[in-house]
């Protein structure tokens, strides 16, 4: 599947209503669930070997309206990883202390380490999401943390940590549903929280605050539009963008120091 054509060229603005939120991109939905399970076994294999590398890092960045998804995408994409080389952070209204600092102190702590796979649930980019469209912020500041974050994204790639940036595009309609479901089966009513219907009829001023971030994608962190009203499109696609970015970087085993023929494992008694 060629996943560039989700992806947000530099430099070139983006209108959300020209980017359809139903795609499927061809595939029925048994189809799309097979091969989802074929990506998620090589996406095993490519992080095994990113892990005994252990020299460069990948950021995964989920953004997305309420019920849009995020949550989804790491139990069925993420969870294809070896939870041992995995760090998820989430990332809710920031504390007294968070606010305290500049902006970007409580992100960068979470970056991934070396070897290992970063996964942000939310993240730097509500500072310009949220923030404008309760107008914690204004534009001038707003303009000022998209430069900061570009900047800051740099310098995670110049220290070997490769980002990905997706979001979960649904409908005003799927969202509709997926709340009223959360309403309707008892087992689903932890996940709904009144708050989310105050957001969601701010939904045009998060769509231009969404249009303006989307600044931010580069060639190195781009900016992935990914059509989420079908939920196994969302995952395959994402699974492909990963993966094909995992085999970009080529992790490799690191050559072994010794001669394993020359190592013998000596003997031991059991008592
Ligand atoms: P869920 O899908 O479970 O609802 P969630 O990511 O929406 O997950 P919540 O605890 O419901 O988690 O919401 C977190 C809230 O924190 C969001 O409304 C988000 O906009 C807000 N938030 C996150 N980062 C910031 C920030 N930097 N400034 C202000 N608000 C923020
Ligand atoms: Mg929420």
């Amino acid at each position: 599947m060629n996943s560039d054509r989700y992806r947000v060229k530099s430099g070139r603005r983006v209108s959300l209503q020209d980017w359809a939120t139903d795609d499927d991109g061809g595939y029925s939905k048994e189809e799309g669930k097979a091969l989802l399970s074929s990506l998620k076994s090589e996406l095993a294999e490519w992080q095994e070997r990113l892990y005994a590398e252990s020299k460069q890092a990948l950021l995964i960045v989920l953004q997305a309206r309420d019920a849009g998804g995020k949550d989804g995408t790491v139990k069925h994409v993420i969870g294809a990883f070896n939870p041992n080389g995995v760090q998820i952070a989430n990332f809710k209204v920031p504390s007294e202390e968070e606010l305290a600092h500049d902006f970007l102190w409580r992100v960068h702590a979470k970056v991934p380490r070396r070897g290992n796979i970063g996964v942000f649930n939310r993240s730097h980019y509500e500072d310009i999401l949220v923030t404008r469209v309760h107008a914690l912020i204004d534009d001038k500041t707003a303009e000022q943390r998209s430069k900061d974050i570009r900047n800051f994204e740099f310098l995670l790639i110049d220290s070997r940590t490769q980002i990905i940036k997706f979001y979960l595009h649904i409908s005003p309609e799927e969202q509709r549903q997926r709340l009223q479901e959360r309403l309707n089966d008892p087992t689903k009513h932890w996940k709904f929280n009144e708050g989310d219907l105050a957001e969601r009829v701010k939904w045009p001023e998060y769509t231009s605050a969404y249009e303006d971030a989307f600044a931010t994608s580069t060639k190195d962190a781009p900016w992935y539009v990914i059509p989420a009203d079908h939920k196994w499109f969302r995952d395959l696609l994402i699974a492909q963008v990963i993966l094909d970015r995992l085999k970009e970087m080529n992790p490799e085993y690191p050559v072994s120091t010794f001669d394993p023929k020359e190592i013998k494992i000596p003997n031991v008694k059991e008592q």
